[in-house]
């Protein structure tokens, strides 16, 4: 009885901390939303919304849904998913098939590949299906809407999303604010390739960031960013070159590293924990080839 009585308490207080979604303008046209899972993107726009990611559960989908299209100025009229991980696409499926979902042709490739079985069924009519290589732009109502592929980092498909009137750019996991980022070597995701692929983001016309994860920030939140996986590559190098092995490069990571000063870990349910270890690890693991093969399963997110 008692036990009964703590498992339906458990019960509300997960589903009201899923269902919990916090929003703040960004620009007069852009909303952010937080909750469990990547930052989604609202634009609004004379024609209705835009929506960029669906955060983890199908029922904070349908929720960001009818957020998105309070603040959004009407139904939905694109989503864009800006990677395969199933914080950023698992509320996919609240849209109607139909709906234009936008991803890069390699990211709905990890989605079958890697993500199979959710993507089973009714749920395969929500799988993106405006498939582009390098860039797509939209022109919805009386707004631009730019997606580009710049290049590998935390995987090998993430697209930003250029705002383009608005000025605000939506980085996707390319970027952490201030958290330590999953770093996805199985889906070709590359520490070292990272670095240059937030150089070509920088060259675009933004003032505004979202962050995959964190706090909306600026042109210098990206920079802090890069300096942190600067920092992060040229420690896994020198271990690579020295023939340490991962136990030591994590010794010398706690010794010496400085430019993550102030980050925050992330722990989601015992599955993944992304901290100085877990970076220092996976960035060993690209310097001295010791990634693990392609056809092991990734790391479900973020
Ligand atoms: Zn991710």
């Amino acid at each position: 009885m008692v036990l009964a009585t703590l498992a339906g308490m458990l019960a509300v207080y997960l589903y009201n901390r899923v269902a919990l979604l916090a929003h703040e303008a960004v620009t007069d046209s852009v909303h952010v939303i937080y909750g469990i899972g990547g930052n989604v993107a609202v634009l609004r726009t004379d024609s209705g919304a835009v929506i960029v990611d669906t955060m983890t559960f199908p029922i904070q989908g349908r929720r960001i849904r009818e957020l998105a299209e309070s603040l959004g100025g009407g139904p939905t009229q694109a989503v864009i998913n800006t990677h395969y991980h199933v914080d950023h696409t698992h509320g996919n499926p609240a849209w109607p098939a139909g709906t234009h979902i936008v991803a890069t042709e390699r990211t709905r490739a990890y989605l079958e590949r890697f993500d199979r079985d959710f993507w089973q069924g009714p749920a395969a009519g929500a799988l993106p299906n405006v498939l582009f290589s390098d860039r797509r732009d939209l022109r919805i109502g009386d707004k631009t809407i730019r997606s580009l592929y710049l290049g590998r980092g935390h995987t090998g498909g993430d697209l930003v999303v250029l705002f383009v009137e608005d000025r605000v750019l939506h980085t996707g996991d390319l970027f952490f604010n201030r958290l330590y980022p999953n770093i996805d070597l199985e889906a070709d995701g590359s520490v070292e390739e990272w670095i240059g692929t937030l150089d070509r983001a920088k060259t675009l016309d933004f003032d505004r960031v979202i962050p995959g994860h964190g706090a909306v920030t600026d042109r210098a939140g990206i920079e802090g960013f890069q300096a942190f996986l600067r920092e992060l590559w040229q420690l896994a190098q020198q271990a690579a070159a020295e023939g340490l092995p991962v136990e030591r490069a994590q010794d010398v990571a706690r010794a010496s590293m400085t430019s993550d000063r102030g980050f925050e870990v992330v722990a989601i349910l015992g599955i993944l924990r992304l901290d100085r270890d877990f970076v220092v690890r996976r960035a060993w693991e690209e310097a001295t080839g010791a990634v693990r093969p392609r056809s092991a399963p990734p790391r479900p997110g973020p």
